[in-house]
Formats: structure tokens, sequence, C-alpha cells
């Protein structure tokens, strides 16, 4: 079963937009209202039994049961009759908000922090239609329960065999996206290496190398772009908060951001599809295993760069019948692609020069070199 997530631009009219930011307020509220009762029911437990809490007392009962997801969700309908502003909202929107909540609490339990934060006015950026039809999509529109037909841009059309799961409706510096989940349940047969097969090294240098040596460089405008919204950033920081200059300022470091993340994406685009005009076969590095000893300081900042890099090019590969493969990429910058002797280097040497047989190139290269050989071993 593959899944992919298109992302296209709404154009909805004034109506339309005011009942959606509606319904993401009334979300909010809902969220905000659903974390209430988890925090008040955990700090009820906080309460030892042979003490009385001279601050507050929780009407809590003691034995009153965790306000789970499905408690929360079966409380909705009622609710709705006292408050008529919940039934205006589709009802599995509402349920997505607090499974997004649950699944927020979820999380924090697993790891211990991180507790869910209650959402000030304008947080709530997004919502779930966890259901539309499969043909939600038609003439350059697409149809939303309750709110009917939003034009859209359909730059990249549903590939065939494919059906609309779900579609997330989003809010970004004041432009409205349409996150399509689409799904295809007819088997279609994996590639199997075949070709000419390159390596690629991920670098915080050059964007990466591959083993025929050819860099892609990190494109100059996404710099230019990082260091004016830093610019930005400083600039809105100084502004009084709350005050109409602050969320002017504020506004534009949004777009921006928005701005960025787009060219990125499309940079990523260029870049996947340039690979597969060169090879058949692609191997990368296993990002899960990337460690600090590639000098990856700030490991989750670019892993989630590169990890988008990886998936659309995995997702490229498929598309155009090349085959993609992950390789563990311990030791590839450790060994010499030529004779396969350990060759120690610190992260300062960006020359690879082997003692034992003399090879000399880059050292990104000799680690692309090393991915490739990897994948052709392993295949
Ligand atoms: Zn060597």
């Amino acid at each position: 079963m593959l899944t992919m997530n298109y992302t296209y631009r709404l154009y909805p009219s004034a109506t339309q937009e005011q009942q959606m930011l509606e319904w993401m307020e009334t979300s909010r509220k809902v969220y905000n209202y659903a974390l209430r009762e988890i925090k008040d029911w955990v700090a009820s437990r906080k309460c030892r039994i042979d003490r009385c809490s001279l601050k507050q007392e929780y009407i809590i009962p003691a034995d009153a049961p965790f306000p789970s997801y499905h408690r929360q969700q079966n409380a909705l309908p009622k609710v709705k009759k006292v408050m008529p502003r919940l039934a205006v909202v589709q009802s599995q929107v509402l349920q997505c908000t607090i499974r997004r909540l649950h699944d927020a609490w979820d999380y924090f339990q697993k790891r211990g922090f991180g507790f869910p934060r209650f959402k000030k006015y304008g947080q709530m950026r997004s919502m779930l239609f966890p259901q539309v039809s499969a043909t939600a999509i038609i003439n350059y529109h697409i149809k939303l329960p309750k709110i009917g037909l939003i034009p859209i841009t359909l730059h990249r059309p549903i590939p065939d065999g494919f059906v609309i799961k779900q579609v997330r409706v989003l809010r970004r510096a004041d432009k409205w996206y349409a996150v399509v989940s689409i799904e295809c349940d007819i088997s279609v047969p994996d590639p199997l290496p075949h070709g000419r097969a390159i390596g690629i090294d991920l670098g915080l240098e050059k964007f990466l190398t591959t083993s025929d040596g050819l860099p892609i460089e990190r494109p100059k405008f996404l710099k230019s772009l990082q260091s004016e919204l830093k610019l930005l950033q400083r600039r809105a920081s100084k502004k009084k908060k709350r005050s109409h200059n602050w969320e002017k300022a504020q506004k534009k470091v949004a777009r921006l951001h928005h701005h960025i993340a787009n060219r990125r994406k499309d940079f990523h685009w260029k870049t996947a599809h340039s690979l597969c005009d060169q090879a058949d076969t692609i191997f990368v590095e296993d990002l899960n295993t990337v460690g600090l000893n590639r000098g990856m300081l700030r490991k989750d900042c670019i892993d989630a760069s590169f990890g988008q890099f990886l998936s659309l090019l995995e997702w490229v590969c498929w598309k155009r019948d090349k085959y993609f493969s992950r390789v563990n990429p311990n030791g590839t910058s450790q060994t010499c692609p030529a004779c396969f002797a350990h060759v120690a280097k610190p992260l300062s040497e960006r020359e690879h020069l082997c003692p034992e047989c003399g090879y000399q190139t880059h050292r990104d290269h000799a680690a692309a070199e090393m991915v490739l050989h990897r994948g052709n071993e392993r295949s």
C-alpha cells in the first residue's frame, strides 16, 4: 500500500473563508476544553488521600475515569445540544481534533515530557477531514463536507489507480492549502536493482555528492533567504508584543518561512529528478543511523530537510521505475573505496588520501563511492 500527500492551493470564497476560520476557532476551543478535562483529572490524582489541600479542592471524585478519547468523543453530541456553535462544524472534524489531543497526550506519556499545551487564539491552523468522497476533486474544485466546492490549483493531477483518503486543510501566512492524502491499493511490483547505479552522500558543505563525483551545491538563494529571515525575526522580536506593528512583523516572518519551505521543496523535486536522469539504481545512506560522527551537530534540524528529500527521492524513483535503497552508512567516510582499507580522518579533513593504495579524491566522493559499494554488495 502506497500513500502520498499532494498539496494544493485553495481559493475559498469570502464566505467559505469565514466559515473555515470559525470552524478552526471552534476546534481550538474544543481542544482546549478537552485538555482542561485531562489536566483537571491529572491534578485530582496528585492530591494525597490523607491530606487536605488548603489551596484548592478538585471536585473530581477519586474514582472518576480518565477522560479518554472515546469518553470525550462520545460527550460531543451532548455538548452540541447546549452549544449550537459546535453543531455547525462537521462532527468528524471535531473528533479529529480530540484525536489530535490524545495523540499528543500519548506521545507525552511515552516520552515523559512535552505536556500538551493550550492553544492560543489563532494557533489552530489546520483541520482534518478524515473521510471525503473518493471523487472529491472534480473540475479543478475540491468538495469538502458542509463547505462545498472550493477552487483548487491542480498543478499535479491525482495519478491513476490512487484514491483520496483524507484531506487536511491548512492556513499558512494568509493562504489556504489542502493536503490530500492519496492511497494506491493496487500492488505494483517494486523495481529490482538494474542498470547504472549511483551512491549518494549527503553533506553539510555540499547538499550531496554522487559516486560519479558530481556535487550538488546547496542553492544560494536558500542561504540568502535564511539570513533575511533571521533579520526579520530579530526585528519582530524588538516590537512590543501583541502591538499592531508586532502583528505585522509576525505576518512578514510567517510569509517568508512559507516561501522558504516552498523554494526548498522545489529544489528537492528538481534534484530528485536530475538524479533519476543519471541512473537506474540509487543508493543512499540510511538517515536513522547517521550520527554525530558526521559532524551533524544539529541533527534534528538537518534530519528534517534530508528526511524530506529522501522520501521525495524514494517516491520519484518509484514513479520512474528506478530502484531506490537505503544502506547502512557506518564507516563509509572512514574506508577507502579503492582497497577498503580503514582510513581514519577527522571531519576537518576534506580530502581522502589512502596510505595503502594511494587513492586520492574528495572526502564526500569517497563516501558516496562506499555507499554505492555497500548497495551493490547487498543487492
Ligand atoms: Zn586504498
